[in-house]
């Protein structure tokens, strides 16, 4: 039987039975009449450390799409933390609204009161629809956010740190491959080129591969293929001859459609959530003979240099610990030759495996 209320359809099994919620430690609704703030917190788990992850504003059709929306984020960034060896763990937040018509100063504000009553298990940052304006609202109310512009003390931008782990984790897939991690002479094709994906071809440029690049903005391709001497394609991207494909734009490309085309040997982007389907896909990358370097493991650059913040190292130290993903990344796609599985699935495993051992250590 379904029971349906303000948030959708539920089934009756109530919020505890439904499988969304599986695994998450704390879900907080957070709603002011005045400002007119609904958000939702998702706190996956706090084993590793507090729950860090951004908050998202953005206009979902309907509730229910939030919550999805919010607890398959705090999932995700338990897992990218684990990964990349952090004492983090995984939270996320979402603010129901359109950014442009319903964020006030004081709507972020309210928001900041009740991440603060959370007393530190959740710390949050940006994420689509928030700005680093916001942030400093958000900061007036709570000690719990990172990602603050580096003038107030933070870590600012960190969209070049998630590049260099792109770059790193790309040149593993590489190595696996090609035999090589030299990329001079392959083939690149850059989808998207904004914060992180611009950075990524100046890394690739520098290293000698031939680099194409896709976007919907035409100024930003042709000042970047002026720039970094890349060139532009257009139509139909996944047709393209190419050895490496790049998503840096947006997530699901990795789907039936595009794999039927895709000639490339490895795929390494920015985007989260690449493949559309994370079971599927991978292992039909796999059957392709393409090495998949997973999204969560190779773009969280970003979220490393974000941690800098709370562990009180600089900048080169975030570089440095970036430069890891090499590592991580071959690491892993010789333990999913090993047992058989996709490199998604492997890398699902390796995290786990590492919230499972503190969470028993802790007993
Ligand atoms: P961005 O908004 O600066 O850049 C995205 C670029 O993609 C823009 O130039 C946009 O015009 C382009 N784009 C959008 N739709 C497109 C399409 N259909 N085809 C081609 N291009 C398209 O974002 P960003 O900060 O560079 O992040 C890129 C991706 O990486 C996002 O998916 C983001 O979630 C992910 N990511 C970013 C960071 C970070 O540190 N910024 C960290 C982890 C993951």
């Amino acid at each position: 039987m379904l029971v349906k209320d303000s948030v959708g359809t539920i089934e009756s099994g109530g919020v505890f039975g439904n499988t969304a919620f599986i695994g998450h430690e704390q879900v907080v609704f957070c709603q002011d009449q005045e400002t007119g703030l609904k958000a939702i917190i998702g706190i996956h788990s706090t084993v590793l450390g507090p729950a860090l992850g951004g908050t998202r504003m953005w206009n979902y059709n309907n509730e229910a799409d939030a919550i999805r929306d919010v607890l398959r984020l705090s999932r995700g960034m338990t897992y990218k933390a684990s990964i990349s060896g952090l004492n983090l763990g995984g939270g996320k937040a979402v603010i129901i609204g359109d950014s442009r018509q319903h964020k006030t100063d004081d709507l972020m504000r309210k928001f900041g009161q009740f991440v603060n009553s959370l007393s530190g298990r959740y710390i949050t940052a940006e994420d689509v629809g928030i700005t680093t304006h916001d942030m400093e609202m958000v900061k007036m109310e709570t000690d719990h956010v990172t990602g603050i512009p580096v003038s107030m003390g933070g870590s600012g931008d960190p969209s070049p740190v998630t590049a260099y782990g792109v770059f790193m984790g790309m040149k593993a897939a590489a190595k696996y491959q090609f035999g090589t991690d030299d990329l001079r002479g392959k083939k690149v094709l850059v989808q998207g080129v904004g914060h992180v994906g611009e950075t990524l071809v100046k890394y690739l440029t520098e290293s000698g591969a031939k680099v194409m690049i896709n976007d919907i903005h035409q100024d930003v391709l042709e000042r970047i293929a002026g720039e970094y001497k890349a060139e532009i394609v257009s139509g139909n991207i996944y047709e393209q001859d190419m050895d490496i494909y790049a998503p840096c734009a947006l997530g699901a490309t990795v789907n039936d459609d595009t794999l039927a085309q895709l000639k490339c040997k490895v795929i390494a982007g920015a985007a989260n959530n690449q493949l559309a389907d994370e079971v599927r896909h991978g292992e039909m990358c796999r059957q392709k003979g393409i090495v998949y370097a997973p999204d969560f493991l190779i773009n969280a650059g970003g979220l490393i240099n974000v941690y800098s913040e709370i562990a009180k190292y600089d900048s080169a130290e975030a570089f440095r610990r970036t430069e890891n993903i090499f590592n991580t990344t071959l690491d892993l796609i010789h333990l999913a030759e090993e047992r058989d599985i996709t490199t998604h699935r492997a890398a699902l495993q390796m995290a786990e495996e590492r919230v499972e051992k503190t969470r028993i250590e802790q007993k």
